[in-house]
């Protein structure tokens, strides 16, 4: 048999062989969940399908470091819409229910809405189609919503880091009028992807000031708000505690302004912390990655534009399924490598991400990209 290999460490990297512990293990019994080391069941995919972007925000793809020199994947080397949704299969047939496009910008891969359509055929072992969602910078939104829709997409997530023109030039470093992301929000409510969660990126100094515009604006439009702590993803932006606005800060300064209630919720791998406008016009929600770790309820895995798998947005090496995909290997084989590698996962970087980057550091590691892997 030829060599296949789908742990991509430094021993790959040296021509070592790949470390063989966790090839191709035993698939969880009918009906059992495959479970990693910390009993979190795999339920969420994340898919990024290219690593180029049309913007530039400054916390995810500095212009300095992502200029006319930075070398992109090639194309031949990207996973083809057949080889993701070869993968995705798997991957529904192991336990995920949510599928999320991202990237960089989604929308820049040429008929995207193939892609979707090619993932909306899956079905869960219980015969359900697995939930269908996509996160867009939003420029390309309004020419592309139906499409979407009319493929089988559910739901979008929109990045929107200020509403005043000037702040959201400066954030996403790019000429491009913030109005035509608002119509993009408005095609995606029209078209059905609804309800429309808006992502802001909170860095303190830079558009903290936009916290309570946006809520203003957004307020009782059937779309949902969030707050995103400023993290420390990958080694390009210049991260810096100080340019965190607590979770809890957000949400004090809006119960000033609106009192708020908590919503309960109970779902395993749910990031966002809901609350409710106590005037019945909403709900805003926070993802406070950096002061309060989710970990424990981490379900996620995510695929890169050429084929890897991540198991943390923290990861610094992912394991490569393209070589398995490209080497004719079946489902079956796939679906225990896929199982082995899950089974060995014990990331929790956030719960410890002091001591991990001090490790990281000290082993001259860097975490991959944002706009790499997809948020
Ligand atoms: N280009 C698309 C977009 O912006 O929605 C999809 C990819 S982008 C990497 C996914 C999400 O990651 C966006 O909501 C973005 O705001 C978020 N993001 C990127 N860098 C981040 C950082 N350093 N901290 C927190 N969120 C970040
Ligand atoms: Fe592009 Fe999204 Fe990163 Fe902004 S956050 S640079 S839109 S990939
Ligand atoms: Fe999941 Fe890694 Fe984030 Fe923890 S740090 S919540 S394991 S992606």
């Amino acid at each position: 048999m030829s060599r296949v290999i789908f742990l991509t460490d430094r021993r790959e990297a040296a021509g070592l062989a790949p470390a063989p512990a966790r090839a191709f293990a035993p698939l969880p019994a009918h009906g059992e969940p495959l479970l990693d080391t910390r009993g979190r069941p795999l339920r969420d995919l994340r898919i990024s399908v290219t690593d180029r972007c049309n913007f530039r925000c400054t916390y995810c793809m500095p212009r300095e470091v992502f200029d006319k020199h930075h070398e992109f994947l090639p194309h031949r080397d990207l996973l083809t819409f057949e080889e993701i949704a070869a993968a995705a299969r798997v991957f529904v047939a192991m336990g995920v229910r949510k599928i999320r496009l991202t990237g960089g910008e989604p929308l820049l891969r040429r008929n995207i809405e193939t892609l979707v359509a090619l993932l909306a055929e899956l079905r869960t072992p219980e015969g359900r189609k697995p939930e269908l969602t996509l996160t867009t910078n939003g420029s390309l939104l309004a020419r592309k919503a139906q499409a979407l829709k009319d493929a089988g997409l559910d739901r979008v997530t929109v990045s929107m880091d200020a509403l005043d023109p000037a702040v959201f030039a400066r954030m996403s470093d790019s000429d491009f009028d913030v109005a035509r992301v608002l119509e993009g929000i408005a095609a995606a409510a029209a078209a059905g992807l609804a309800p429309v969660k808006v992502n802001m990126v909170v860095r303190k100094g830079a558009n903290d000031d936009q916290i309570l515009p946006m809520a203003r604006h957004f307020r009782g439009s059937g779309h949902i708000l969030r707050f995103i702590e400023y993290m420390d993803v990958g080694s390009t932006n210049g991260w810096n505690m100080a340019e965190v606005v607590p979770s809890a800060d957000v949400v004090a300064r809006l119960a000033e302004a609106w009192p708020l209630r908590p919503l309960q919720d109970e779902e395993m791998g749910r990031v966002a912390a809901r609350w409710a406008y106590a005037d019945g016009a909403g709900e805003i929600g926070v993802i406070s990655s950096v002061t309060q770790a989710f970990c424990g309820g981490c379900t996620r895995a995510r695929l890169s534009p050429e084929g890897r798998l991540f198991l943390c947005l923290f990861a610094t090496h992912g394991h490569d399924l393209r070589a398995l995909l490209r080497g004719g290997a079946d489902e079956t084989r796939l679906a225990q490598a896929l199982a082995g590698i899950w089974r060995g996962r014990g990331d929790n970087y956030s719960e410890h991400r002091a001591q991990a980057d001090a490790g990281l550091a000290a082993a001259g590691e860097h975490k991959i990209e944002m706009s790499y892997i997809g948020g």
